[in-house]
């Protein structure tokens, strides 16, 4: 701030110095252009006025010598003086003089140039002339006066007329030198006197004035003299301003602001006058003034140039800087990129290293669970003959005791006893055929998996094939539909609708058989129930179904939830049950990509929940219609 100040001070007396200097210079070379114009201007017109004043007194001379003249002055006869009338009248038109008369010695106008006009001299007396007291005394009289008779200024020129070695006369010219200073009125001139009484001028209220105060008794003489009629000659109201060399400008008037002028002196010698040209100063003033004002605004514009150009300069170098800085930053950020791709791509290689180590951890995991696959197999497998061998040995050791006692009873001719053990044979082997029915169906080729089924068919179809075992036993289905991120209200399966977006992956007849299998199971458990109720439940979210069979029976004993799912394995008496129903839906869940659960339910009874996957099904109008 404080440095801002400074140079804005700084500036601004260079300023005022730049402005005092151009003024002082363009003054100092105005004033002497002026001067040297003026002093031309000054040199010409002296000269100009000294070559008609000398012109004039040749003049004179030649009229006082002329003979008639000379004629008049001596013998004043009418005659004489007609002719010297005649002669001064016709010399004084072709001259352009004013007045041209002769006096005689005695100081009395003989003739004159206008003889016969009203203000003529003729009779006239000028023996207290000056001119006519120096022409008496011999010597060329130059006298500037208002005229007495004709109150006209004019310059009076006299030469002494000589006669036989005496002075007779005077022959004189009177001259109107008005016309003399112009009219210029911005270039004023003025002519004064010895005693510097100002007598022509150009400008008119300047004349019969005086350049410096006049003594008294020099004020009295020139009032004797008549000179100036009675003119008050007061000081002209000049005052020096200032002095240049041998220049003075003075103001005029006594406004501090009026007009000055550069005044310029010459003397005329003869006559002892003085002219004096007075130059306005005005335009070297205006020039001064214009030429400061160029030089305040040209060094203001400078200024305005350089502070812009530093500005500018300081703008591009922050431009610059910025645009480093830019650079910077964008190498430095190309080099993180570099880092970071270096990063990810060592990133990349750790990850495709450990793909591929997991992908070979995941052969080995699947060639190791194919294994135990294959191993698990073989042990179901022998399980399974032996459970086969098991239960297939009973019956056939049952119908070969039949068949020898049957053999024993025809022998003996009991046919009665012979046709019942034959019923009986046949009742053992529509056992042994639904065993290896069932067989057939647990070991049934697996489905692929990308079979679809409708759910809520396969329920129904279900339903159907044991609808005579129902007899007095409640029935609850429900439906449940989740989008993931709110529940559905639980609502009736209507088994009659068509559910086009309740579709499981899995074969339908297979699923049919597990949800046989588990709706057995649950008719069974309620058998004995005093309010027998099965529900079955299906909720379906996004990707999956889980089909909940429940029932209101005894539920599973402890000890039996451990097996439930071993082939074979049944807690029914003889004949009631093979033991396969679980494994089967189990194995069936499983071949579908979802799982088979058991539990018990707090209220008591079962549950067996069988989970699938949900196959998606482009959406079809109907499908939220028929909901
Ligand atoms: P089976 O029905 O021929 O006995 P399963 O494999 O179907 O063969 O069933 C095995 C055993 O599981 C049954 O003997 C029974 O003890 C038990 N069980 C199955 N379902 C239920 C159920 N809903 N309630 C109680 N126990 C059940």
């Amino acid at each position: 701030m404080a440095r801002r100040f400074t140079v804005v001070f700084l500036l601004a007396v260079a300023l005022s110095a730049v402005c005092a200097l151009t003024w002082r210079i363009a003054w100092e070379r105005g004033v002497d252009a002026l001067r040297q114009q003026a002093a031309v201007r000054a040199d010409r017109t002296a000269s100009a006025l000294k070559d008609t004043l000398d012109r004039y007194e040749s003049l004179a001379y030649l009229l006082a010598n002329h003979p008639l003249v000379k004629d008049a002055l001596e013998h004043s006869t009418p005659d004489n003086a007609t002719r010297a009338n005649r002669y001064l009248q016709d010399a004084n038109r072709h001259a352009q003089a004013n007045v041209t008369y002769v006096i005689r010695a005695d100081g009395l106008c003989v003739a004159a140039s206008n003889w016969d006009q009203g203000d003529s001299f003729v009779g006239s007396n000028y023996q207290f002339r000056p001119y006519f007291v120096d022409a008496m005394k011999g010597e060329v009289g130059r006298f500037f006066g208002i005229g007495t008779v004709s109150r006209e200024p004019g310059y009076y020129l006299s030469e002494p007329v000589h006669r036989d070695g005496r002075i007779v006369g005077a022959a004189v010219i009177k001259l109107n030198l008005e016309w003399f200073p112009g009219t210029d009125a911005s270039e004023p001139l003025i002519v004064a006197d010895n005693h510097g009484v100002v007598f022509l001028s150009s400008v008119p209220a300047w004349k019969y004035r005086a350049l410096a105060p006049l003594p008294a008794s020099l004020a009295a003489a020139i009032e004797k003299t008549r000179q100036y009629a009675s003119q008050p000659m007061t000081q002209l109201p000049f005052s020096t301003v200032r002095r240049v060399d041998d220049a003075q400008i003075v103001r005029i008037g006594d406004e501090r602001f009026g007009p000055h002028y550069l005044v310029t002196r010459r003397t005329l010698g003869t006559p002892d006058w003085q002219l004096i040209t007075l130059s306005s100063v005005t335009p070297v003033l205006d020039d001064a003034r214009n030429a400061t004002a160029a030089a305040g605004f040209g060094f203001v514009s400078l200024c305005l140039l350089a502070f812009y150009w530093r500005t500018r300069r300081a703008r591009v170098r922050e431009m610059m800087r910025s645009r480093a800085m830019l650079q910077a930053a964008y190498a430095e950020l190309n080099e993180r990129v570099a880092e970071r791709t270096a990063d990810l791509s060592a990133a990349n290689a750790r990850l495709q290293t450990e793909v591929s180590e997991r992908t070979r951890a995941e052969n080995d995991l699947r060639a190791a669970h194919d294994e135990l696959v294959q191993t698990s197999k073989l042990a179901a497998l022998g399980q399974m003959a032996a459970g086969i061998t098991h239960e297939l040995n009973q019956p056939l050791a049952a119908l070969r005791a039949f068949s020898d006692n049957t053999r024993v009873l025809l022998e003996r001719g009991d046919q009665t006893a012979a046709r019942e053990n034959l019923e009986a044979i046949s009742a053992l082997t529509e056992r042994m055929g639904k065993i290896t029915n069932q067989l057939k169906l647990f070991i049934g080729r697996a489905q692929p998996r990308t079979a679809k089924a409708p759910v809520a068919r396969a329920v129904r179809n279900a339903l159907n094939l044991l609808q005579k075992r129902f007899q007095g036993v409640a029935l609850d289905l429900t439906l449940r539909e989740t989008d993931g991120s709110a529940d559905a209200p639980r609502k009736r399966l209507e088994l009659d609708a068509d559910y086009p977006a309740l579709v499981a992956y899995c074969d339908d007849l297979r699923l049919e058989q597990a949800l046989i299998n588990l709706i057995g199971n649950a008719l069974d458990a309620v058998a004995g129930a005093a309010d027998p109720r099965i529900g079955i439940d299906v909720d379906a979210t996004l990707a999956t179904f889980s089909i909940t069979v429940r029932d209101n029976g005894p539920g599973i004993p402890d000890d039996v939830l451990p097996r439930l799912f071993e082939p074979f394995f049944t807690t029914k008496g003889m004949g009631q049950g093979l033991g396969l129903g679980l494994a089967i839906a189990s194995s069936i869940a499983r071949d579908c990509g979802g799982s088979l659960v058991a539990r018990n339910m707090p209220e008591g009874g079962a549950a067996f929940v069988l989970t699938l996957r949900r196959a998606i099904v482009a959406s079809a109008p109907s499908e939220t219609s028929s909901q």
